[in-house]
């Protein structure tokens, strides 16, 4: 007898059929639905990059916009050995609703290279980013596509896609692309925007719901930028953390994880593995853990139909993108765990962007408490809409988040017409 595969994962498949069900909940038509669920345009890449050796390897790289009518396109890139055009694809469409939900005028893009990053030399690395960038410059750029950092790419990273493309113009284009070093035109408070958006929701949320924020006990799957800040800002909070993972592996102290010295500790060893004070636990053992608060800031479908029915949190924030399948999302809402969706959770890093693109263009600059201001605000006011309409439409926070933002990408859609 044939042993059945597991399915295998389409984080495309996956992000189509969230669409699909607002859609079908939001009545729309089928062009409607048919014009929303495609990306608009798709960029495949093949590219040499002469290594430090003297040889030359080839690469992959995309760039997906996926939907372009509430402005320009906008979204991370990633590097990483995993990349597929299905899975930018998603990330492309989460990006879009991303934007709409929170209200800023973008559209939705992603890019990736199928590349493990940590396997090049420094200089590798740059040449990489210069001839992707150049290979995807004819559709980026300040007007039409800007791209930020994503999984395994920095600052650093920007900053060489900018010069590179300035370097093509002739002049400096520092609103083609956010994430970049304030030296360049890159805005306060981005680094930590994400993650300050995180726990913006998850204090929101605890409201909401009627939990303490102070002493929840949280798990951060993830200790990148977007983990260790959650961390880092929860913590200050008064939250618990109970167990911090990264690639390597996870470490659990139920009492409490002191952050600050966690992240001096990954400063110097470049792994959370042998801090103090904290027991190693498997990684995917961690996030079954008792906890309040569980928070999956890695990658995608991190949450499945194997570890769901054995999740103790009372809520999940997103601050990854897609780390919940649809088959975990259903189990979750039938154990009464609540899930803050990626496009909510994690959309104070594309917010911080659109700062950094605004001031750019305008050559102003504005002061961090200015800037965090300003998330704040977008990021409760995006959290009461969100609450409003899944009390209004007796739905979880997903299904309420993506009613919002499909019906504003549709209207966009609708008013503006098919062209010719
Ligand atoms: N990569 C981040 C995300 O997934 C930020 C995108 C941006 O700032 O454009 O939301």
């Amino acid at each position: 007898m044939a042993i059945k595969q597991p399915k295998a994962l389409n984080p495309f498949a996956e992000a189509v059929a969230q669409f699909d069900a607002a859609a079908d909940r939001l009545n729309l038509s089928q062009e409607l639905r048919a014009i929303l669920r495609a990306p608009k345009r798709e960029l495949t890449v093949n590219f040499p990059v002469r290594m430090d050796d003297g040889r030359v390897e080839m690469y992959t790289g995309y760039r997906v916009q996926h939907n372009i009518n509430r402005g320009p396109a906008k979204g991370g890139i990633r590097f990483d050995a995993n990349v597929s055009l299905d899975e930018v694809r998603a990330l492309a469409m989460w990006m879009t609703w991303k934007c709409a939900v929170v209200n800023i005028p973008f559209g939705g893009a992603k890019g990736g290279v199928i590349v493990d990053p940590r396997k090049l030399s420094r200089t590798e690395l740059e040449r990489l980013t210069r001839r992707y960038a150049t290979e995807i410059a004819g559709v980026i750029g300040p007007e039409s596509d800007i791209p930020a950092p994503d999984v395994n790419t920095n600052p650093q990273v920007m900053a060489w896609i900018m010069d590179t493309y300035s370097m093509h113009r002739g002049y400096s284009v520092p609103a083609v692309v956010t994430g970049k070093p304030l030296s360049i035109g890159g805005s306060e408070g981005r680094m930590e925007a994400t993650g300050r958006g995180v726990s913006v929701v998850a204090r929101e949320a605890c409201k909401a719901l009627g939990m303490e924020l102070k002493g929840a006990r949280v798990i951060i799957q993830g200790f990148g930028n977007v983990g260790s800040i959650t961390a880092k800002l929860l913590h200050e909070a008064g939250c618990r953390i109970v167990a911090l993972s990264d690639v390597y592996g996870a470490i659990h102290n139920p009492d409490g994880i002191d952050v600050p010295v966690a992240l001096r500790y990954v400063q110097e060893h470049g792994a959370l593995n042998g801090l103090p004070g904290a027991e190693p636990v498997d990684g995917k053992a961690a996030l079954e853990l008792p906890c309040d608060i569980l928070i999956p800031a890695a990658l995608e479908g991190q949450l499945t139909h194997l570890n769901a029915p054995r999740i103790q949190a009372k809520l999940v924030v997103e601050a990854a993108n897609g780390p919940t399948t649809t088959e975990a999302d259903a189990i979750l809402h039938e154990r009464g765990i609540h899930v803050v969706p990626d496009i909510l959770a994690n959309a104070g890093g594309v917010t911080v962007s659109y700062f950094e693109w605004v001031q750019d263009l305008q050559h102003f600059f504005w002061a961090e408490d200015e800037i965090n201001q300003r998330l704040e605000h977008i990021m409760t006011r995006s959290f009461a809409a969100v609450q409003a309409k899944r009390e209004e439409q007796n739905c979880d926070y997903r299904m309420a988040a993506y009613l919002l933002a499909v019906a504003r990408v549709a209207e966009a859609t609708q008013v503006r017409g098919i062209y010719p």
